[in-house]
């Protein structure tokens, strides 16, 4: 049996798929237009990609299950509609009885699915740990469980920023 990928706007334009000749390949309409919206800066091959890919639209229960999740962790305010469809996506084909394995080099998408049991890839090695996200003070240190992006401090007004609440090691 090939292996099943669901595959990032980053992954997509990057030599990762290369050596991937075997495997298949899926991801979200909104994905594919992201990638052609970037078309100046694609090698051929990714063009050739973007013709075999299958396309899919994730699962409404999936996509609801990846934005609570996502809020817990803290990541909902920095991922896109893209984003977390791509996350629904695997989720969904793994609903299903498939096995697949979201390739991403985004820390906030790896982080999420990560949370979600789906099996990830990240092509630079750099995501190492999960990461539970809250929000703090940089003025007067001030901190939120909960990560929304640009709220005010109630304390002192100052806008507060992303901070990482819990860390595990991602195995
Ligand atoms: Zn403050």
């Amino acid at each position: 049996m090939t292996q099943l990928y669901v595959l990032d706007a980053g992954v997509l334009i990057s030599t990762w798929t290369d050596k991937k000749i075997d495997s298949t390949f899926i991801t979200t309409p909104g994905i594919i237009e992201e990638v052609r919206n970037r078309m100046s800066r694609f090698r051929a091959e990714t063009l050739f990609l973007l013709e075999k890919m299958d396309e899919r639209t994730p699962g409404v229960v999936e996509v609801k299950r990846v934005e609570s999740v996502a809020t817990s962790t803290g990541d909902h305010s920095v991922l896109s509609t893209n984003d977390i469809d791509l996350i629904a996506l695997a989720l969904t084909v793994i609903n299903e009885g498939t096995k697949v394995t979201l390739v991403s080099t985004d820390f906030a998408v790896l982080n999420t699915a990560s949370r979600l049991d789906i099996p990830i890839v990240d092509p630079n090695q750099k995501f190492k740990q999960r990461i539970t996200w809250g929000m703090r003070c940089p003025a007067c240190y001030y901190k939120s469980k909960t990560a929304t992006r640009d709220t005010d401090c109630p304390v002192c007004g100052t806008v507060m920023r992303r901070t990482p609440l819990r860390k595990r090691k991602q195995s």
